[in-house]
């Protein structure tokens, strides 16, 4: 059975609670204190910041032995529409720069670098959007936004995406953009790879893997390639893609490519925009969900796939992981579905906490979901998960998203990993 608190610690206990395992050789660090910037990361903890930028999902891990990984850098729109408008902290830059700000202040003193940058889909809220204003980078060969303005600026040593061989991305500038900044990556010898769906050993601690030997990147799925839970099988969820009437094409959504992080007792799921409830009369295969909730089972934290829209979040998939804390990477006034944000926190799929925590709750979203909000334990802020080295416990923390500081808004946990 699995066992969770939510205790809403004075920042006193939290420094008493941040005790390292004996195995584990890690420095005392301050206790994080609301008003102030959060402590550094150090030596065996996992950090996952959900960064908010009103545009889009990027997320930035600090594994237990300092190897680094961002999952997505979106900056969709040109902020014109009601649907994009609003960036945070503030509009003096644009998405992609203020995630290399955050890169930069979380790896604070340490040279900012990333080990690992991953997409999980070909759509501008994850990787960027070239529009009129976007600016070149310095050779010229392709334009600033997301995930290429952050390689500009940011070492990449591997660029992950779901790769191109089941369903063709967009056919657009952006696409084409990407290309050229793919190829000016390799140029400079880093690597370009696909995701391999139910490996374990392409993302992988870089700098001491012996020590931290609980800690694993399971490649859960992409393309309808979904890993079973066993070994490193997986099973094609979609028929072929000649085989499916035009209507019932998958959707660049649906090819999300998914990752399990495991930290000793701790799982935590991320999936791009896969979904989980089809379209009426549309075919149960494109319930990806379903077929990645068998393979993981009960998980501690969860990204809410598709920014908790009409699509996913299932019943089935929330019975299984069971997450006590969800993060919801919002950034559209559509974003989450009063039905999404209803299962999520109903208490007939399972019991125990429910904690949601959303990036950027917009006003037309906050009024549809009307008295639900007050469920929420952040309607907006850069949502931290930092696991205490070896796994057992972990904390959230909301920091303030307005201004570039990101100082602490709220501490919630422990939690105790399943
Ligand atoms: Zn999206």
């Amino acid at each position: 059975m699995r066992l969770t608190i939510a205790i809403a610690l004075c920042t006193a206990s939290l420094a008493s609670a941040q005790t390292a395992p004996s195995t584990v050789a890690a420095p005392t660090a301050p206790a994080p204190e609301v008003g102030k910037p959060l402590p550094a990361w150090s030596r065996g903890m996992l950090d996952i910041h959900q960064i908010s930028t009103g545009r889009g999902n990027s997320a930035l891990f600090i594994l237990p032995d300092g190897t680094t990984m961002l999952v997505d850098a979106g900056a969709a729109g040109d902020g014109t529409k009601m649907a994009d408008a609003e960036q945070r902290p503030d509009a003096s830059r644009t998405s992609g720069a203020w995630i290399v700000h955050y890169i930069e202040r979380a790896m604070a003193p340490t040279h900012a670098h990333l080990d690992y940058a991953v997409l999980t889909h070909f759509h501008a809220d994850h990787m960027g959007q070239v529009t009129p204003t976007s600016l070149p980078s310095k050779t010229g060969a392709f334009k600033l936004t997301g995930i290429t303005e952050v390689g500009e600026r940011i070492a990449i040593d591997t660029i992950i995406d779901r790769g191109t061989s089941y369903l063709p991305p967009p056919d657009d500038e952006t696409m084409k953009n990407y290309r050229a900044f793919l190829a000016e990556q390799a140029a400079a010898g880093r690597k370009t790879e696909s995701l391999k769906p139910g490996r374990a050993d392409q993302i992988v601690l870089r700098h001491a893997a012996k020590e931290f030997a609980s800690f694993e990147v399971r490649n859960v799925a992409a393309n309808g390639i979904v890993w079973t839970g066993v070994g490193n099988d997986t099973r094609s969820i979609f028929p072929p893609l000649d085989s499916i009437a035009t209507d019932d094409r998958p959707s660049e959504n649906m090819c999300s490519l998914g990752l399990r992080i495991r930290y000793g007792r701790f799982d935590y799921f991320t999936g791009g925009d896969m979904p989980g409830v089809p379209d009426a009369g549309a075919p149960d295969w494109q319930s990806v969900e379903t077929a990645v909730a068998r393979a993981i089972g009960p998980t501690d934290v969860h990204v809410v796939n598709h920014h908790g829209s009409i699509d996913p979040a299932s019943a089935i998939f929330l019975a299984t992981l069971q997450s006590p804390v969800m993060i919801l990477p919002a950034w559209s006034a559509t974003h989450p579905s009063q039905d999404s944000l209803k299962r999520m926190l109903t208490k007939r799929l399972y019991p125990g906490v429910h904690d949601v925590f959303v990036t950027t709750l917009r006003e037309p979203a906050k009024a549809s979901i009307g008295s639900r909000v007050e469920q929420l334990k952040a309607q907006h802020g850069h949502i931290v998960v930092r696991v205490e080295p070896g796994g057992g416990k972990f904390r959230v923390f909301v920091l303030d998203d307005t201004t570039s500081e990101a100082k602490v808004v709220s501490v919630h946990g422990p939690y105790t990993s399943h």
